[in-house]
Order: C-alpha cells, then structure tokens, then sequence
C-alpha cells in the first residue's frame, strides 16, 4: 500500500512495474484521488490492482481480506481499478462520518533519534468550516470534501496517550482551519495542559466573519496560557477586493486586529499569501505591501506564493466555464497526472506589476529575516 502526493507519479509507476514483475498487489491512495480527471489517469497505470479513492481507512482489514483471497477489491466501496478492455470499475467512497472510530496513529516505529526534536501531528476534524475559498485544493481533497469534527474526548484522550507513550510535548495540530468547531477550539485550550503538562502547539486558524470565531483578545490569551505558541492564519492579500474576489470570507480589519492580539498575547502570527490572483492589479500588490509594512512588528513570518491553480477547484471550475471573460487572464493546459493547470496572466508581465512585486518582495523579506521569537523556534519549518 503506498501513500503518495500526485507528483511521486514517476515513482509509482516504477514501483506497480517492479510488482507486476513479481507477483505483488498494489493499491495507492492519497489525499487527490477524488477527482474524477486524476483517477482515469492514475487507474490505468500498469502493474496497479487498484486505486484507494476517498477514505477507506475504517474499511481497509476487510479489503485485505478480499485482496489476500484473491477477491475483488473494487466491490468494497472506494477501491477502483481499470478492467480488461480499460473501463473503470468501482466509486468513489464518500466522506467517513465516524472518525472518531479512527484509532490514534502508532508512532511506536517511529525513527525520533533521526528528528532534533519530538513533534506529533494530531488532527481534530477534516475538511474546513468555511470551504468556500476559490483557490482551495484542501477542499477539494480526499479528507476535505465536507467537515467533519472529532469530540473534544477524543482528542485530548489521543494527546495524552501520545504524552504517556512517546514522551511527546510538541504538537502541530493539522487542521486546515482550527476554529472550525469553536467548540473544540476552546476544549483544546482548557484541557491540553491538563492532559500534557507543558506541551507546546501551533495551528491554523481562518479569522472568518462570523459573530464567535474563538479568536477574541482573551481567546488568544488563553491559547497561549494552554501552550499555542505559533498560529498561522491566510491573510493572502492586503487588498480586500482581491479578498472578496477568492470567496475568503474575511476582512481586513479583523485579520489586523487578530496579528495585534494574538502578537500581544505571545503567540508567533506567520501569514500566507498568494500573488497573481484573477484581476489582480500593481495597485492591490502595493495594497498588500502596504498591509505587511504596517504590520511588520506582529507577524514573525511571511509564506508567498505564487498562484497555483489546481485541477477540481472552485478557480479552475470558473476560469474554463469563463474561458476568455477574465481580462487577461487564461488556462493553457491541465496536466490530469498532476492535477496541476497551467495559466497566464497578462497583468504580471506589466512593468507596474513588477514593481510593485519587488516592494511587497521587499516587505516579506524585513519580515522573515527578523528572528523567531524562543517559544517558536522549536516549530520553524514546521507550519
Ligand atoms: S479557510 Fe483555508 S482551508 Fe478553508 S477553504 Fe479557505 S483556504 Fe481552504
């Protein structure tokens, strides 16, 4: 069983070639293969028995009991294989409701002497409690589709049991936004020092619209007394209508004060950002520099990126049904093996754009440079 993101392509194939050769079953899953372009591709590589598309995670004993019988795997729901003349068989499973069902990840095997430090990544639910950001592949993903929490038990009984077992502090939980369920959010903050005294944490967190995000000032405050060290948030612009334009759901003001709060509080802020978005122009790239100067002294890091669009998202939906009605802006080509699609967009070709570019480079870069705060530096590189 191989777990793998879209671009170990090439290493797959070498090693469903090498099993053919000896006789071995594969069966690949990972956290793309739920759309429909990507699993006609990657279903007919040679040598695959077949392609885990959804989460099967609570049905895998029994698919292997089928496959070591020598049974059908695609009649399981969520196994899916080509047939002899190159049809697909199976579907798509649908969105494991019971995860609180799922047991707690072994570390047991883990190699922690080849690590400077132990850090345990722990997941509260899947999907995202706002969903709607155009750009978004989390969303489009095998675990993303909907959100689904776990109880607040259920995840303090796993960081304890990771504290017992591995003598593990440090965690990263990996939530796509961990505010979701303000609910656990604020579990997590009242009862992680109880059930691992002195653990340190980071997060992501979206500061949304609506009327209780778990983000006010004694929120933040209390996030920190439980050991949030780092959180990291999408501010992805500093222009709102650009905001407005990825369906992101929060506005400026709030973010800022969000950065002030929680920097006040001692927890290290890094923001993403996302540069050449559709109708981006030079004045909402100096929006965005602009944003970052005034808030050099509350955010620690700066993740830009470049636009990417990726195959099933909202984005890539629009921007073929409007092919040729975004001003300037178009796909080129979609890459089914990778889900990645090309595009072009005129305006970052314009020597205002660039220039404007070079200020907000140069605003992302006096703020990286500056030095963690001690709490964080045992998480950097982490999130
Ligand atoms: S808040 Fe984050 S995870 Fe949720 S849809 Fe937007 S980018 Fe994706």
């Amino acid at each position: 069983m191989i777990s793998t993101y879209l671009m170990y392509r090439n290493v797959c194939e070498q090693i469903c070639a090498i099993c053919q050769e000896q006789g071995v079953a594969v069966i690949i899953g990972g956290p793309y293969f739920v759309q429909p372009e990507v699993i006609k591709d990657w279903v007919r590589i040679p040598g695959l028995t077949a392609l885990a598309a959804g989460e099967v995670e609570l049905q895998l004993p029994s698919i292997l009991k089928t496959l070591l019988a020598g049974g059908d795997v695609t009649l399981h729901q969520g196994m899916m294989a080509a047939g002899p003349q190159g049809e697909i068989r199976g579907e798509i499973a649908a969105p494991q409701r019971e995860i609180d069902a799922v047991p707690y990840p072994d570390f047991s095997d883990f190699p922690w002497e080849a690590y400077p430090n132990r850090i345990i990544p722990v997941i509260t639910g899947r999907g995202c409690g706002w969903g709607a950001c155009t750009f978004c592949s989390d969303v489009t993903s095998t675990a993303g589709r909907t959100y689904r929490s776990r109880s607040p038990g259920n995840v303090l009984n796993e960081i304890a049991s990771h504290y017992r077992q591995y003598q593990v502090s440090r965690f990263v939980f990996t939530d796509m936004k961990l505010n979701s369920n303000v609910e656990m959010w604020r579990s997590l903050i009242s009862g992680t020092q109880e059930v691992a005294p002195g653990a340190q944490w980071i997060a992501a967190v979206h500061v949304g619209n609506e009327a209780d995000t778990g983000l006010s000032e004694s929120d933040l405050r209390a996030a920190a007394a439980s050991g949030c060290v780092r959180l990291s948030t999408g501010l992805e612009s500093g222009s709102q209508r650009i905001i407005d334009l990825m369906k992101k759901g929060t506005q400026l003001d709030s973010i800022s004060a969000f950065l002030h709060n929680a920097s006040a509080a001692g927890i290290s802020c890094r923001c993403t950002m996302i540069l050449g978005y559709p109708g981006e122009t030079a004045a909402d790239v100096h929006a965005s520099a602009e944003f970052l100067e005034h808030h050099v002294e509350v955010i620690e890091r700066v993740s830009l990126n470049r636009l990417q669009v990726i195959a099933g998202t909202t984005l890539h939906r629009s921007a073929t049904r409007k092919s040729g009605r975004l001003a300037g802006f178009r796909i080129v080509s979609a890459d089914s093996r990778t889900a990645q699609v090309e595009h072009r967009y005129d305006e970052l070709e314009t020597s205002s754009h660039r220039k404007a570019v070079m200020r907000l480079l140069t605003a992302v870069h006096r703020i990286n440079i500056r030095e963690l705060s001690p709490r964080a530096r045992e998480f950097e590189g982490v999130m």
